[in-house]
């Protein structure tokens, strides 16, 4: 009588033993689900944010693509500006208010110093590059030649 006891409660203990183990496994699942959310919809909602962001830490000495920036700021924007046509030549803009500004100031705003040489050469024939690490001011260079001496300078400051 007393050996059938035992026995009943150490199949109760082990029956409890493996609902924990269960449980645990269910709760580790229920985290990673909650936790593979938040990372798709951070990725989701910041992914713009983080491709800006990694572009002007990593990538800062790489050329700034044409369509991620707008050209009478001189800025490197969040999200993919707008190609327009000017007397044949392509400019990017962020908004209907840059494009207009470039058209009206057109002797102004299309035309940039070389950030290298200081020669005046116009935005949309240009290298755009990353005035320094780490902000989102570009720069425009006549040619890869300027392009790359300026970073290697700027590394070697
Ligand atoms: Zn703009």
């Amino acid at each position: 009588m007393k050996n059938k006891k035992k026995v009943e409660k150490l199949i109760k203990e082990q029956k409890l033993k493996k609902e924990k183990k269960t449980n645990k496994i269910l709760f580790s699942i229920f985290i990673a689900f909650i936790f593979a959310s938040i990372v798709f919809n951070s990725v989701y909602y910041f992914g713009c944010d983080i491709k800006c962001y990694y572009r002007e830490n990593f990538l800062w000495d790489k050329e700034v693509p044409r369509n991620y920036v707008c050209m009478n700021g001189d800025k490197h924007k969040l999200h993919e500006t707008k190609a327009i046509s000017i007397s044949n030549n392509i400019f990017y803009v962020c908004s209907n208010e840059c494009a207009v500004e470039i058209k009206y100031h057109f002797s102004k705003l299309a035309y940039s110093k070389d950030a290298l040489t200081g020669k005046f050469i116009l935005k949309s024939n240009a290298l755009v590059g990353f005035k320094s690490k780490n902000q989102s001011d570009v720069v425009y260079f006549e040619n890869k030649k300027n392009f790359s001496n300026y970073y290697s300078n700027l590394k070697n400051n």
